[in-house]
């Protein structure tokens, strides 16, 4: 019999063990099913782990409720990310505002969370069943064995990155304890798209992309728009994705010089004509975008081969108006084996915000991904997962 059982041995649960024994309780157990805790942390961040941001409010957060999320975030926000990683040894480091490790290597992360909590995981140990009976949980796992205690955290995550272990059985564990968990889908993964021909596969912009409902601007995202084999990608289309969904008519309009103005661009490019009047119209635009997608501008407005000099002023206009406002069409999104967050999940309505416990179970609590709570691109996920488990923790001391 133990005092707490954390299902799920990802980084809320690192975390949340961490806090634990900070607070020097230790009859808790984290039940893993992988064959070692923390997988997905490695390929956070691509395999830096970008932790948390410098710029952290509720904007950058999605969920049922906002003041679930705001009691939380305000509690442990991004200095008590940085405090409790000070205390384990690990100095971070900060990109534009997007806070890593400062190896900028995720393995150090997950290192300093996972070495003090050796004697406390067991791996292998896929929990397949939960139930309630009387003061206590009894907890069934694929290979047969039984876990008896008093509390049990859900931390065993979303749907989205299934090959870490995460394929949406939490959800079902949440669901046989009586909780609802609200309609899931991917969020933070790439857009299917035919707009772009196969010859600009691997062009990656800094652009500011407006998602669009019919001629409505939804939201908008600024940062690296990658142009893939299937569609388009990057941080701004990622931050985009899980409103697509919910969205009638949805259409990308895409900025590709975000920092400069209409009248500027073509000013810029009259001056070019009048000083390279024999330049080939293809290269109008190469020194503001990728000269591939200089090349595909000319070519859709049929000037191609001729030299700048036959460029009309009118010509010129259209040239910047696709640049700074291109139109991609939406065929769909990544499914969840791509989506880095589940936008969706346990119904947030039903547990308490002052301690993560469940308002129908009592002994039950939640971190992380499994809340209908999800953030942007930039480090918010791990900071909820974070936050989350911090108020957990003081429930048990
Ligand atoms: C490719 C990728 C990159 C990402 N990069 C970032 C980033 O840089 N910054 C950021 O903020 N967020 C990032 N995220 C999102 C972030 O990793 C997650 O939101 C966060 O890890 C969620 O933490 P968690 O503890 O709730 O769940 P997870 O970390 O997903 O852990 C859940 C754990 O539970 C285990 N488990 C599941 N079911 C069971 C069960 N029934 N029994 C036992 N164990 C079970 C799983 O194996 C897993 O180890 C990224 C996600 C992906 C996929």
């Amino acid at each position: 019999m133990k005092k707490l059982i954390i299902v799920g041995g990802g980084y809320s649960a690192l975390v949340l063990g961490g806090a634990l024994l900070e607070n020097n309780f230790k009859d808790f157990l984290i039940l893993e099913r992988n064959d070692r805790v923390g997988k997905k942390i490695l390929v956070t961040g691509n395999g830096r782990c970008n932790l948390t941001n410098d710029r952290l409010d509720l904007s950058f957060y999605h969920g049922g409720r906002t003041d679930f999320i705001e009691y939380a975030l305000k509690k442990y926000d991004n200095a008590s990310v940085e405090r409790f990683f000070a205390r384990r040894g690990l100095l971070l480091t900060r990109e534009n505002g997007r806070v890593y490790p400062l190896s900028r290597v995720s393995a150090s992360v997950l290192d300093a969370l996972r070495l003090p909590l050796a004697d406390y995981v067991v791996t292998g140990a896929f929990v397949k069943d939960i139930k309630k009976t009387g003061d206590c949980f009894l907890l069934k796992t694929a290979d047969g064995q039984t876990y008896k205690t008093e509390n049990v955290v859900l931390s065993c995550g979303g749907k989205s990155g299934q090959n870490l272990g995460t394929d949406g059985s939490s959800y079902r564990l949440a669901e046989t304890l009586g909780h609802t968990i609200t309609k899931l889908y991917p969020s933070l993964t790439f857009v299917l798209s035919s707009t772009f021909p196969k010859g600009l596969k691997g062009i990656k912009h800094f652009a500011s992309v407006t998602l669009v409902d019919g001629d409505k601007p939804v939201k908008n995202s600024v940062g690296d728009f990658l142009i893939t084999e299937k569609g388009v990608s990057g941080n701004s289309v990622f931050d985009l994705s899980s409103e697509i969904s919910s969205t009638k008519k949805p259409l990308f309009s895409v900025d590709f010089l975000p920092e400069y103005k209409f009248a500027l661009v073509v000013d810029a490019l009259k001056n070019k004509r009048g000083f390279y009047p024999d330049v080939a119209a293809k290269n109008m635009l190469t020194g503001y975008v990728h000269s591939a997608f200089s090349e595909h501008v000319a070519l859709r407005l049929g000037i191609h081969d001729m030299p700048l000099s036959s460029v009309d002023d009118n010509t010129i206009k259209s040239a910047v108006e696709l640049v700074k406002n291109y139109p991609v069409k939406i065929d769909g999104v990544g499914g969840f084996e791509f989506s880095q967050v589940t936008h969706g999940g346990v119904d947030t309505r039903a547990v308490n915000k002052k301690t993560m416990e469940s308002k129908l179970c009592r002994g039950l609590y939640f971190t992380g991904e499994i809340l209908d709570v999800d953030g942007d691109c930039g480090g918010y996920n791990l900071q909820w997962a974070y936050s989350s488990a911090m108020v957990v923790s003081e429930s048990f001391k």
